[in-house]
C-alpha cells in the first residue's frame, strides 16, 4: 500500500510502497477514511535528530479516523465496516494517567519511546492504520469519518486547554486565541459553545480573522505592535481570563502574556519553540503560564458529542494522499483555511 513516511530527520516525507499492516492479538486495522495535516508534522519534519525520542522511518499522520477493516484475535469491542475516530496518544493503557484516559500523560512515556501513530509509529497517511489496542478507538456514531479526523486532534488539543480553564470562563470573562488555524478555528468554536467568554481572535491572516469572525468570535484583531492594547482594550482594560497561544513563538508568547488578567491563565498550546523570561513582575499577581499536550480519551468522547449535536464543525478541505506534500506546502504557506485532511482512499 501507499504510505506518506517521514524517512529522515530534516528531509521531505516521501510517497512509499510499505507493506499492508496484519492485526495481531488486541490490534485492529483501520482503513483510514481521513488523516489531519497537522502543523506539527511541520515541526517533526523540521526538528533535528534528538528533538524527539524515536526516529524514522515512520508513515505521517497523528489525526486520524475511518473504518474497522478486521480486527485481531480477542477484539470485540468494535465491529467491521464501523466508523471510528482513533485516539492519538498512545500510552501505555494501565499507569494511573492511562487509566483515567489521559494517555498524552502517560507515565511510562518515556521507557516507551514511540507517542503514537505518526508520531514514531506508522500513522493514518497510509491506506490502512495498524492501532494497537481497541481501546484507543470511539465510534463515531454518525459523523463522516473524513470530517471528524481533526476532531481527535485540532479540536481534542484546545478542548483539554479550554476545559481546564472552562470556571473562570463566566459570561463577562474573555478568551483570546492566538492563531486561528486548524486548532484555533476549532477552539473558538468550541468556546462558542460550552463557555460564557467574549471570544477574541487573532492571526497575521485576515483571511483567518474573517472565518474566525463567520463561526464566533465577538472580536479579532491582528496581530502586530498594538495587538495587546486592542485585546486589553476590549476587555476594559483587565486582560483576559484565558490565553490560547496557538502559535508558539517569542512574539505570540509575549502577546499571550501582556494579555492575561490576574488569576488569568496564559496556556502555550502552539510548539514554534518561542521562550519567555519570566519573573515575578512579569506578569498580572496569579496569573499563570502554562502548556498543554493533546487531551485525553474522555474529553475525545465529549469532542465527538459537541460535533454530534453540531456545535463544532472542522472545516475540512480534502485532499489524496499523492497530494501529500503538497498540502504541507500550503500549510506552511498559511494557504489553508480549516483543516487539510489526506483522504487515501479518493
Ligand atoms: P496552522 O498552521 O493550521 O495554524 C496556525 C495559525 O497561526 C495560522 O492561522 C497562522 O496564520 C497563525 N499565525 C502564525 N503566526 C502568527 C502570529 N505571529 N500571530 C498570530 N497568528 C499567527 O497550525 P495548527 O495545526 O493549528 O497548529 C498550531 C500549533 O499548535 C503548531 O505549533 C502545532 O505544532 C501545535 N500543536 C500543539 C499540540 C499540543 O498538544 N500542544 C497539538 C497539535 C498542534
Ligand atoms: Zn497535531
Ligand atoms: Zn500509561
Amino acid at each position: 500500500m501507499q504510505a506518506f513516511q517521514l524517512v529522515a530527520w530534516q528531509q521531505p516525507p516521501e510517497l512509499r510502497e510499505v507493506p499492508m499492516p496484519e492485526p495481531g492479538p488486541g490490534e485492529v486495522l483501520i482503513k483510514v477514511a481521513g488523516a489531519g495535516a497537522c502543523h506539527s508534522d511541520l515541526h517533526l519534519m523540521d526538528w533535528p535528530a534528538g528533538q524527539m525520542p524515536f526516529d524514522p522511518p515512520f508513515t505521517l499522520g497523528h489525526e486520524n479516523a475511518g473504518w474497522v477493516e478486521r480486527v485481531g484475535a480477542g477484539v470485540d469491542t468494535v465491529q467491521v465496516s464501523e466508523a471510528v475516530a482513533v485516539y492519538g496518544p498512545w500510552g501505555c493503557g494501565h499507569c494511573r494517567a492511562c487509566r483515567r484516559s489521559s494517555e498524552n500523560y502517560c507515565e511510562r512515556q518515556a521507557e516507551i519511546g514511540v507517542m503514537g501513530g505518526g508520531l514514531g509509529l506508522n500513522g493514518g497517511m497510509a491506506e490502512y492504520l495498524l492501532v494497537p489496542s481497541a481501546r484507543l478507538l470511539v465510534p463515531l456514531g454518525g459523523l463522516d469519518p473524513r470530517d471528524a479526523a481533526p476532531l481527535s486532534d485540532a479540536a481534542l488539543t484546545p478542548y483539554h486547554a479550554i476545559k481546564r480553564s472552562l470556571h473562570k470562563l463566566t459570561p463577562g470573562s474573555t478568551a483570546v486565541v492566538i492563531g486561528v488555524g486548524g486548532l484555533g478555528h476549532m477552539a473558538v468554536q468550541i468556546l462558542s459553545a460550552i463557555s460564557g467568554a467574549q471570544i477574541v481572535a487573532v492571526d497575521t491572516s485576515p483571511e483567518k480573522l474573517a472565518l474566525a469572525t463567520d463561526i464566533g468570535a465577538h472580536v479579532t484583531v491582528e496581530a502586530g505592535a498594538s495587538a495587546a492594547e486592542l485585546v486589553r482594550e476590549a476587555t476594559e482594560g483587565r486582560g483576559a481570563e484565558l490565553v490560547l497561544d496557538v502559535v508558539g513563538s517569542d512574539e505570540t508568547i509575549a502577546l499571550a502574556a501582556q494579555c492575561g488578567r490576574s488569576e488569568g491563565d496564559v496556556t502555550i498550546v502552539g510548539l514554534a519553540g518561542g521562550t519567555f523570561p519570566m519573573s515575578f513582575f512579569s506578569q498580572p499577581y496569579e496569573c499563570s503560564i502554562s502548556t498543554t499536550y493533546w487531551g485525553s480519551a474522555i474529553e475525545l468522547i465529549e469532542v465527538l458529542e459537541l460535533a454530534r449535536a453540531g456545535k463544532i464543525r472542522a472545516h475540512v478541505q480534502r485532499f489524496p494522499l499523492a497530494q501529500a506534500a503538497e498540502v504541507y506546502e500550503r500549510l506552511r504557506d498559511g494557504q489553508i483555511d480549516g483543516r487539510a485532511v489526506i483522504c487515501p482512499h479518493e
